[in-house]
């Protein structure tokens, strides 16, 4: 096992906090840095593909799990994988597309494993179709403070607090996983234009229940009649046989009808220039996207990946520029409309630069005690964690959201204040006194868990 000190941040790379960084190779090193660690207490990490500071821990250990990949059984005819924490979601994509089969929660996957992705419970643009990313693991393995290891089903008090649990129930060693059938590797998209967030949203509502994927770039630099105008883009994978008479299908689409080819395909953001202020730079890319985006085109085939490009484009690279970014994501439940309405009326008239904003619309949540998703409204921004006056503003919207019954995303957080939690999060007590029974001397703590006393 290898170990070094290290300087770790999110992946909005703000806030660098110095840990001491076990990478266990079996499951056996895993427990023995679980039972070893010291005051500080240890962490899971993942990727670091979390935007903030769950997976950090300032003084103490943090256990890199990325050493511990191996994709140990696959059963091509249920569609059961059965692999450790540490696969990385890409990879698991790889090995299960050409047997025909998907990863669950399929948009986010270049940056996160099983078990950060169990350990947020992370959503997909298929949120509102298929859940979030717990409902489709079967079992898990996990480490507890006591460096035993437990098996855990869905059902259970331990499941409920570990996914969505941000690795302070202990430490996932495996997961069996349930896959998607895919009939190809194409998408049938439609995109549409709203012309302000009424429109989007009027959209939004009327069709989801028919796409398996659903998402809007919303514009939250556009002011006045056009404020919260944006581009909506949702998705149906393409039947194999073809026989739907929408799908005109190309030559390679026949010839490779499970394909994966994720690729790096270039952004938006290149044709840009980065000299230009951040205002500006957002403004031009906002208005781009808008104008260059179809007034409506249903049915045209995409490549999973060329779909997802669109709607996470360029906050899929690193965050540049000095002082990192801060991801903003919060929802709201079906009924709290002019809460949405006001708040982005709020961002826009800040000018705020986003270079990354989308609206979804989430379905029913899983039964993860911190997990995000309550069925209602989301909006995730990206901003430069230098913007002046940033930290207020941003607590601000934070009373707005709980005033309005809402949450902000714990995963991307870094700066939320800890009296608004209970608000957010109705099953925190619960949480917290599991954890006082399970792990009494705090052997788990991240940057987060102490921000928040969680
Ligand atoms: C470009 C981009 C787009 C994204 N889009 C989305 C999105 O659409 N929806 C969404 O939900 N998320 C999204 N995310 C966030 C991402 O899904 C989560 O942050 C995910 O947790 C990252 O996985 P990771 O393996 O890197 O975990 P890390 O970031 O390393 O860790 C995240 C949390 O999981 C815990 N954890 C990690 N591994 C384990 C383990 N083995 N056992 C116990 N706990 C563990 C950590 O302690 C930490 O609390 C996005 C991230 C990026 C970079």
């Amino acid at each position: 096992m290898s170990v070094d000190t290290v300087s770790l941040t999110g992946w909005g790379r703000t806030a660098p906090t110095t840990a001491l960084r076990f990478r266990p190779r079996t499951y056996e090193e895993a427990a023995a840095t679980v039972r070893g660690c010291g005051p500080r207490g240890s962490i899971a990490r993942g990727l670091g593909g979390s935007h903030g500071d769950a997976a950090q821990n300032a003084g103490g250990s943090v256990l890199d799990m990325t050493a511990l990949d191996r994709i140990r059984t696959v059963d091509a005819t249920a569609g059961l994988v059965v692999c450790d924490a540490g696969v990385g979601l890409h990879r698991l994509a790889e090995v299960l597309r050409p047997l025909g089969w998907s990863v669950p929660t399929p948009s986010p996957n270049r940056y996160v494993t099983v078990g950060g992705a169990i350990g947020v419970d992370a959503h997909g643009h298929d949120q509102h179709h298929s859940g979030s990313f717990s409902r489709h693991v079967q079992e898990l393995e996990l480490l507890t403070a006591d460096g035993e290891i437990h098996t855990v089903r869905p059902g259970t008090v331990l499941f409920h607090a570990t996914a969505g649990g941000l690795g302070l129930t202990g430490v996932i060693l495996s997961a069996t996983l349930r896959c998607h059938r895919v009939t190809g590797s194409w998408l049938s998209v439609d995109t549409e234009r709203a012309v302000d967030l009424d429109d989007l949203m009027d959209r939004l509502s009327a069709g989801d229940h028919r796409y398996r994927y659903s998402a809007a770039r919303i514009d939250l630099l556009a002011r006045g009649r056009a404020t919260g105008r944006g581009v909506l883009t949702r998705a149906e994978p393409v039947p194999r046989d073809g026989r739907a008479p929408r799908y005109a299908r190309p030559a390679p689409a026949r010839r490779t009808p499970f394909a994966f080819r994720p690729g790096r395909l270039p952004s938006l953001s290149a044709l840009v220039p980065h000299s230009l202020p951040g205002g500006v730079c957002a403004a031009l890319l906002g208005e781009l996207r808008y104008r260059g985006a179809p007034g409506y085109r249903p049915g045209e085939l995409q490549r999973p990946a060329a779909f997802f490009r669109f709607l996470d484009g360029p906050a899929r690279d690193r965050p540049r520029g000095r002082g990192g970014s801060v991801r903003y994501q919060f929802a709201v439940g079906f009924g709290q409309e002019e809460a949405l309405r006001r708040i982005v009326r709020r961002i826009s008239l800040r000018r705020c630069p986003s270079s990354y904003a989308v609206l979804k619309r989430f379905g029913a949540s899983d039964p993860g005690w911190l997990s995000f998703p309550v069925p209602g409204w989301t909006l995730a921004l990206d901003l430069p964690a230098a913007l002046p006056g940033l930290a207020r503003f941003l607590d601000s919207l934070d009373e707005e959201v709980a005033a309005a019954g809402g949450r902000v995303c714990l995963a991307k957080d870094s700066r939320l204040r800890p009296e608004l939690l209970a608000a957010m999060y109705p099953k925190l007590d619960e949480f917290r006194s599991l954890r006082a029974e399970l792990d009494p001397y705090g052997a788990f703590r991240s940057d987060l868990s102490r921000r928040l006393s969680l």
